[in-house]
């Protein structure tokens, strides 16, 4: 019978090949350093989230997709912004992407409830076209309010408009993958990996991206 690692390995539409040190669940901390969750700073804010009228991205909007998971996380895994999925049900990656996103962090041992999602926009820019620079700016405080909020030890940008904006550059995935960067003034280490839409145009990345989560489960254990 095959182990649920490899069942998430086969849904990734992963052949089997496996690191040396790649076995064994992966778990991920929460963060008792900053104590209890302020949950009144995070009602908060998602209201304002939710009654944001800064771009007209709200006119076309259904639901605001503010984030999901767990607030005292080690993991916060940044995409891009809210598909037509995302946009009918109010939660990040539900769709496609969604299951594999799941599937991908199920192959290195982790829940979905056990990290916390969020996107850069909170709202779906129409027909999934990529943010606006002006939409972004709009929508990064809830963002950086997020981040202040979860104080993550690791950040894992999904897909390249996640990966460019919290970087700051233009450089292609291909140049930004495989590196650990620093993010924001508590430097906090950030990791690049392909988005899941794009492994399901392009499943023989596959084996590229699941290089990518055995060096996340590496940092997340350090
Ligand atoms: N793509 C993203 O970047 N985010 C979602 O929530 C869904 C699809």
């Amino acid at each position: 019978m095959k182990s649920e690692r490899q069942q998430y390995l086969d849904a990734m539409g992963i052949q089997v090949w496996q690191a040396k040190d790649a076995g064994g669940e992966c778990s991920v901390n929460v963060n008792t350093e900053s104590g209890s969750v302020d949950q009144s700073d995070w009602d908060v804010l998602e209201q304002q989230a939710m009654h944001c009228t800064l771009c007209d991205l709200c006119k076309t909007r259904t639901h605001v997709v503010f984030g999901v998971g767990n607030k005292q996380s080690d993991l916060l895994i940044i995409g891009e912004a809210p598909g037509a999925n995302e946009d009918k049900q109010g939660e990040p990656f539900v769709g496609r992407a969604g299951m594999l996103l799941n599937a991908m962090l199920n192959a290195i041992g982790l829940k979905r409830s056990d990290i916390y999602i969020a996107n850069i926009l909170k709202c779906r820019p129409p027909q999934n076209r990529d943010p606006l620079p002006h939409e972004i700016e709009s929508c990064t405080s809830y963002l950086q309010q997020q981040i202040s909020l979860i104080q993550p030890k690791l950040i894992v940008a999904v897909g390249r408009i996640a990966a460019q904006y919290l970087l700051n550059t233009k450089d292609s995935m291909g140049k930004l993958r495989g590196n650990v960067y620093h993010y924001g003034e508590q430097s906090i280490p950030l990791l690049v990996t392909y988005h899941p839409a794009y492994l399901l145009r392009s499943p023989r990345e596959k084996s590229k991206s699941y290089r990518d989560l055995l060096h996340m489960q590496t940092m997340i254990r350090n």
